[in-house]
């Protein structure tokens, strides 16, 4: 049987292309890659194994081999692990599976993402073509008589054919590339391995020396103090496939009841898939050193789905199927010590290092709220790590120091949400409290519009969205209230007020003099007790609910414009005349909150005949 041609999916060719041409300046981290992609095949063999101990056969020690041959200029990386079939070769070796790499392979394209995150997406394998003119992979699925070998030059096609493999396994072999020669040589591969790989649990032994190259034990099992920095570095790059430096990194053993040891890792950067509806989180389960499952549902709540690293436990059994670990209580358990200790991790960081702290909270603030109202169990610990955007401070606040700085008669925490920081920061609704030197939160995060309900207070003082805090504001002493009190009692607009009503009808819910307008002429707020306005809107537009509730359409009574139309209000035959300028009031009203005026052509004609008659006179 002859070699079958293949193409690599398009993806993968404009990967590749970008591997050769511009990835990294690190060329060694391809042996990292294999080394890593081999000791993954080994550990799930491992895991395999448990249930079906023939795939072992006489063969039941591990090894990965990196081996030189200075002639042909090649390196091979063999190991015992799970091999492939040849569908799996095709399948692995041909396409990108994981989710948004297309995606983020089209934004490097057009410039707009930053190439050096691209290790999130397993570039892994094709690392080899930085110095690789050709790739052969020869494997052997455990269990299975056949093997296949696939071989590639790395521009657009790969060839699969049937092969003579006598173990189980796989042997890639790299053909270097002209100049890079310095692979060769055996104290530079050495010193690739002892600095990436030193922490695989599986021994790496280089041109069949008698002893391992690496330590060849499970990095989280030895005492801190005997890691360092680098190595925890090389472990998390490992276990996340990740390039960047961990923002934080936590590594414990908890003792007692349940024993696990636990190595988490806090990523620096944010990965692209943080939104994806599945939500699958990083941290691999370990049962007494043997890897189970990268896919433990349970063991991190889907608000910590940022976390990577390894959880190794000491109690759950090694016979556990994937599917009998969901509801198991021991990791029920487990999930509540880890979350319980980064919360808390977190809260010690944010009161010894704010900055660091906020940079963690940027990326993954977003995740951690939809715990707000996800997890009643570890509210309390996560409303202290909220920080938001503020109108009296230009760096984000916490709750504990908005409280701090709540003015007397202040009974809520105040907060205006909306999709722009900008516009939130010109929005009508916060005049009477900038007038009053009132703080209010400013929250522009799809979830911001669930959390502050459902967390309700913080410290006793309840969440108020300011666009129904009309009469919370009122009962605040600020320098501007009493002269406010004089100008609405000068302003007599209780026949504008009657007039509007009578205009406006059905489209309000009530017409008022506003408490929050300063320099405004008129503004829409919802009732007490009413819907926030912008989680309304958000709720409308995913149809969760149909009709809008109505609005109150409140008067500024100290705004030069409606200190005259009051006067004219308080006429004979004011109604008729005044019956337009009413819905414009309304429309304009409307727009600053962003929606649109309920009948654009009626707007417009009355827009233009006001222009028309400003002309005039
Ligand atoms: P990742 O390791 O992030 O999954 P890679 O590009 O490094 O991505 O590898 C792609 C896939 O190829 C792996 O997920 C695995 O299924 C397969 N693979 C690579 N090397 C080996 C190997 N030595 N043994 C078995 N499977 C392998
Ligand atoms: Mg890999």
């Amino acid at each position: 049987m002859s070699a079958e041609q293949m193409h690599f999916k398009a993806e993968v060719s404009r990967l590749l292309d970008i591997v050769v041409h511009s990835l990294y300046s690190d060329k060694e981290i391809f042996l990292r890659e294999l080394i890593s992609n081999a000791s993954d095949a080994c550990d799930k063999l491992r895991y395999e194994a448990l249930t079906q101990p023939e795939l072992l056969q006489d063969d039941n020690g591990f090894k990965i081999s990196v081996s030189v041959d200075p002639k042909a200029r090649t390196i091979t990386i063999s190991d015992n692990g799970i091999g492939m079939t040849r569908d799996e070769m095709i399948e692995n070796l041909g396409t990108i599976a994981r989710s948004g790499t297309s995606a983020f392979i089209e934004q490097i394209k057009d410039k707009k993402a930053d190439i050096t995150q691209i290790g999130q997406f397993g570039v892994g394998f094709y690392s080899a073509f930085m110095v690789a003119q050709a790739v052969e992979v020869t494997s052997r699925r455990a269990g299975t008589a056949e093997s296949w070998s696939w071989s590639s030059d790395g521009r657009g096609n790969f060839s699969v054919d049937s092969a003579n493999k006598t173990s189980r396994g796989t042997d890639v072999v790299v053909y270097l590339r002209q100049g890079e020669d310095a692979f060769l040589q055996e104290p530079r591969l050495r010193d690739i391995i002892v600095r990436y790989c030193d922490h695989i649990a599986i021994p790496i032994v280089l041109n069949d020396e008698d002893k391992p190259a690496n330590r060849a034990g499970a990095l989280w099992l030895r005492p801190k103090s005997d890691i360092t920095d680098d190595q925890y570095k090389e472990f998390y790059h490992h276990v996340a496939h990740a390039f960047d430096d961990a923002a934080l990194t936590l590594h414990w053993r908890a003792e007692g009841t349940l024993e696990y040891t636990s190595l988490l890792f806090i990523p620096s950067i944010k990965p692209f898939d943080l939104f994806d509806p599945k939500r699958e989180h990083g941290v691999k389960l370990y049962v007494k050193r043997t890897f189970i499952t990268d896919r433990a549902e349970g063991l991190v709540p889907p608000w910590l789905r940022f976390l990577r690293g390894i959880v190794d436990s000491e109690d759950l059994p090694l016979n556990l199927s994937r599917e009998m670990l969901q509801h198991n209580p021991m990791l029920t358990k487990i999930r509540k010590g880890i979350t319980s200790r980064v919360l808390s991790e977190l809260n010690k960081l944010a009161a010894k290092d704010p900055d660091r702290y906020q940079s963690i909270w940027d990326n993954f603030g977003a995740v951690l709220k939809e715990g707000l109202y996800e997890d009643i169990d570890h509210r309390a610990a996560l409303a202290k790590l909220v920080r938001c955007a503020s109108t009296e401070s230009e760096r984000p606040v916490s709750l504990a120091d908005y409280i701090g700085r709540m003015k007397d008669g202040q009974e809520n925490i105040f907060y205006l949400c909306g999709e722009n920081i900008d516009a939130l920061r010109r929005s009508p609704h916060l005049e009477g409290f900038k007038a009053k030197g009132v703080e209010v939160l400013l929250l522009t995060e799809p979830v911001d519009d669930f959390w502050p309900g459902a967390l309700d207070s913080f410290e006793d003082k309840k969440f108020k969205s300011v666009t129904s805090a009309g009469d919370a504001l009122a009962k605040i002493n600020g320098a501007a209230t009493q002269e406010d009190d004089k100008k609405k009692e000068d302003a007599k607009t209780d026949d504008l007020i009657a007039l509007l009503k009578r205009a406006l009808g059905d489209a309000v819910k009530d017409v008022r003099v506003s408490a929050r307008l300063t320099s405004s002429p008129v503004c829409l707020a919802a009732d007490e007790g009413d819907l926030d306005m912008h989680l309304e809107r958000f709720l409308k537009q995913h149809n969760q609910i149909r009709t809008a509730s109505k609005r109150v359409l409140e008067i500024n009574p100290s705004h030069p414009l409606i200190v005259r139309l009051a006067e004219r209000a308080r006429k004979e035959g004011a109604a008729d005349s005044l019956k337009d300028t009413a819905w414009l009031l309304l429309d304009q009203a409307k727009l600053l909150e962003g929606d649109a005026p309920s009948d654009p052509m009626a707007f417009s004609e009355r827009l233009a005949a006001v222009l028309a008659k400003a002309l005039d006179a």
